[in-house]
Order: C-alpha cells, then sequence, then structure tokens
C-alpha cells in the first residue's frame, strides 16, 4: 500500500504553490518597505520555552503541542508559533546589541494538533513579525499599517481590522478579579470548558464559540472600561495614529487572545469568508515577554498572518505560472539536438525555454506549447535544418517571422523585451 501524508498535513502542489510564492514574495516586499529583516529559526525548540511563553493554560500549551522526546531524552516541541522561537533567538544573538529597535519577519511552518477543517490544520504556515524596544504608540499603528497595506498589495480587500487593548499587569488583575466575580455568578449557563478555565483563565471565556457562554458574557465587564491610565492613553494614541493613516478598525472589547502574553494593543484581521475559521491574522503588545524568558525588558509587538487561510481567500484569483517564453518543436532525431543545443543556449541567456522529450509528433508537441502557455513557437524540421532559417509563430496571434537559426538568441530575447515593454 501506498504511504499518504501525515493528516492534517498538506502537500503544496505546483499550480498551487505560485499563489504561495506571490504571497512570500509580496510579504518580503512590503516588509521591506518598512524596515524589516527575516530571521529563521529551527522549527524545533526547547519544550519549556513555549509553556513559558504561551502561557500553561492555553489551549496550544494544553492540548495542541507535538512535544516529544529526542534521543538523549530532551523534550522538544515542533514551534505552534512564531514568536516565542524569534524572542529566543533575539535573546540568544543579543540582537537590541545591533540596534535598539529590532524588526524581524519570519515565514514557516508551524504545528498544533487540532481537529483538521478547513482553514485549520495540523502543519499550517504563518508569516509574521515582531517589532521589539518600542513602546510608542507610532509602532502599534505602524505595524498596522503595514499589515493593512500587505493585504492592499495581495488584492484582498474583504478583512476587517479588530483592535482592543487587554490592559498591562498594573490593571489587568483588578479586570480578571471583577471578571472572575461575574462569571461565577452565571457558572451553570457556561460551557463545560469554560467552567472548567474560568478561574486559570476567565478572558477566553469572552471568545468561546459556545451560546450559553456568549449569551451570559453580553454585560460582562469590559476591559477597556478597566484600563489603568497609561494603558489608556496608549490604546487612545493607536487609535489616533490609525485615523491619522486612515485604516479602517473596530474597537472590539470582548477581543481577547489565546496566549498569555500578550499586554495592551491586541489585534485579529477577520474575514466572513472562511466559516468559522475567521481570523487571517492575529497580533498585539508583548512588554514583558522578552525580560520573562531571561532578556532585556524591552517592549515588543507583532502578529501572525495564516498563509493556508490568504490561499483559500486568494481562490479564483489564483496565480499562475509563467509558461515557456518559446516551445521548440523538433521532427525527427536531427531537429530534436539541434532544438535541445538551441534550448539550452536560450536557458543560460536567460530565457525560459521548453522542447519535447518524448518523440511525440509536432501537433502533439504544438499543443503542449499551447497548454504550457507559450509565448513563442518555432518548428524545427530537415528543411530548417538546411537552410539555416525558421518560422518564430506569436503564438498570441499566430503571426510568423522568418528567423535565422544563428541568431535565435539575440532576436528572440530582443523581442521579448519589446514584449514585455508593449504588455
Ligand atoms: P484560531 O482562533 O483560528 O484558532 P488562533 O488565535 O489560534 O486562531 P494565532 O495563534 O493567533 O491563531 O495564529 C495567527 C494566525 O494563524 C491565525 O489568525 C490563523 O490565520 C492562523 N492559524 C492558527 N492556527 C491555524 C491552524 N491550525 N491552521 C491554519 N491556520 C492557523
Ligand atoms: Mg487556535
Amino acid at each position: 500500500m501506498s504511504i499518504a501524508a501525515i493528516k492534517g498535513m498538506n502537500d503544496i502542489l505546483p499550480g498551487e504553490v505560485e499563489t504561495w510564492q506571490f504571497l512570500e514574495r509580496s510579504a518580503r516586499e512590503v516588509f521591506g518597505l518598512y524596515g524589516f529583516s527575516e530571521i529563521r529559526t529551527p522549527v524545533p525548540e526547547k519544550t519549556e520555552l513555549f509553556c513559558r511563553s504561551i502561557g500553561e493554560t492555553t489551549d496550544i500549551v494544553e492540548k495542541e503541542m507535538y512535544t516529544f522526546d529526542d534521543k538523549s531524552e530532551n523534550s522538544l516541541t515542533l514551534r505552534p508559533e512564531g514568536t516565542a522561537p524569534v524572542m529566543r533567538s533575539f535573546i540568544q544573538n543579543r540582537l537590541h546589541n545591533l540596534d535598539p529597535v529590532s524588526k524581524l519577519y519570519y515565514m514557516g511552518p508551524m504545528f498544533r494538533y487540532e481537529r483538521p477543517q478547513k482553514g485549520r490544520y495540523r502543519q499550517f504556515h504563518q508569516l509574521g513579525v515582531e517589532v521589539v524596544g518600542v513602546e510608542d504608540a507610532k509602532i502599534d499603528a505602524q505595524v498596522l499599517a503595514m499589515l493593512h497595506q500587505y493585504f492592499i498589495r495581495i488584492g484582498i480587500d474583504t478583512v476587517s481590522l479588530q483592535v482592543n487593548s487587554l490592559g498591562c499587569p498594573d490593571c489587568r488583575p483588578g479586570y480578571r478579579q471583577e471578571l472572575i466575580s461575574y462569571l461565577e455568578e452565571r457558572l451553570s449557563d457556561l460551557c463545560p470548558e469554560c467552567q472548567r478555565r474560568y478561574l486559570n483563565n476567565p478572558l477566553r471565556v469572552l471568545d468561546c464559540k459556545a451560546q450559553g457562554c456568549q449569551a451570559a458574557t453580553v454585560d460582562a465587564p469590559s476591559v477597556i472600561d478597566h484600563l489603568c491610565s497609561s494603558c489608556s492613553d496608549h490604546f487612545s494614541k493607536v487609535q489616533f495614529y490609525l485615523k491619522a493613516l486612515k485604516i479602517p478598525y473596530e474597537v472590539n472589547a470582548r477581543m481577547v487572545r489565546g496566549l498569555d502574553y500578550y499586554v495592551r494593543t491586541t489585534f485579529e484581521l477577520v474575514t466572513d469568508q472562511l466559516g468559522s475559521q475567521n481570523a487571517v491574522a492575529a497580533g498585539g503588545r508583548y512588554d514583558g515577554l522578552v525580560e520573562s524568558l531571561g532578556g532585556p525588558p524591552l517592549p515588543g509587538i507583532g502578529f501572525a498572518i495564516g498563509l493556508e487561510r490568504l490561499v483559500l481567500m486568494k481562490g479564483e484569483q489564483r496565480i499562475t505560472a509563467d509558461g515557456p517564453q518559446i516551445f521548440i518543436a523538433a521532427r525527427g532525431e536531427d531537429a530534436s539536438e539541434r532544438a535541445f543545443v538551441l534550448m539550452s543556449q536560450l536557458q543560460s541567456a536567460g530565457v525560459r525555454a521548453e522542447m519535447d522529450y518524448l518523440g511525440k509528433s509536432i501537433k502533439a508537441q504544438m499543443r503542449r506549447a499551447n497548454k504550457l502557455n507559450a509565448t513563442f513557437s518555432l518548428v524545427l524540421g530537415e528543411e530548417e535544418l538546411q537552410t539555416g532559417q525558421a518560422q518564430l509563430k506569436d503564438m498570441s496571434d499566430s503571426s510568423h517571422s522568418t528567423i535565422a537559426l544563428d541568431d535565435l538568441v539575440d532576436v528572440l530575447t530582443k523581442k521579448l523585451a519589446e514584449y514585455s515593454t508593449s504588455a
């Protein structure tokens, strides 16, 4: 029996990978404009890193991590998210000594043992950014502006930005306590999961999808009403800058994030195109995280975009691969040999060239040229070899021009240059 991939882990095949490459290329372009550099960290990390940063009582740490012992019995975990590894690397490599403001981005696979469904997989890919070193609300707005710009660049305009502030270690505990008291009075209306977690993680009850929990928390105290003056001031400034940059957003005081390290600004980009997998990107501030992982007391903020969800949203607007710029069809062995050398010369000169390797008829070769969406084609047979000339066919309008085979590389490169300026 043949072997299949692991459940919830997908192959990304030709035909689809072009969309991925487009999304990744666009990220590099946009993030580069804002001064971000790429960072690449290993896929596994010490399990402890995630327990300490994400939080012991979160869904990720409680039930979603791919954790295993290596042969030396070290507990390792395939990264479920990117922020903790980037902070680990930031601290270990003392990146704050290079520049007081670090702007980093990453892209790559993440692993969570979840129930696979549309938009939710066990290996999925995130595109994320982190800024370490700035507390000023300008950076919150800048990060959101960049996220906004990225979505413009990739042509997705069906998302909306929701922002919230979760307060800080000064004001959140008071709010948390008040929320616990509120929930305590309505315990029997909550789902079993929330009944279990309301003491350890009361904020999670606010974004529980269960109807009972939603109904029970309609009038729950709002985190925004409990912000201390510095958090409230910070949140006002974030909104002031968002307005100044004309970035549409709405405040959603019920939005909490599933990771413990968030403080102050949190946000999500949501869509109604993906059913219950409605978050396309999410992030927030994590002042305190770097210090809690043993680094200097530097503030940070970041977001992660789920690439699979973007690909689903691009749907019909898929990006297709560039076809060959010339397909050389050959009749007979001598012509095939000449075609092979010509093709190789063209490729060395930077032209995407293709030919037939299977000894197919000219008709079948031309069908393939069409299917591959070749820009030009050329038929080589005995006569062409003898005269040293052939007909170059422009596949878009079937017009032909006579071309000397020895000049093929030069003439074709010129024609293609004209083509790309007139297109
Ligand atoms: P959700 O509420 O959908 O579970 P999350 O809050 O767990 O999302 P984050 O940890 O904030 O998600 O990750 C950021 C983004 O990564 C999400 O907005 C989503 O687009 C994507 N993402 C998260 N988990 C998965 C998954 N299992 N499969 C595919 N994409 C995912
Ligand atoms: Mg999740």
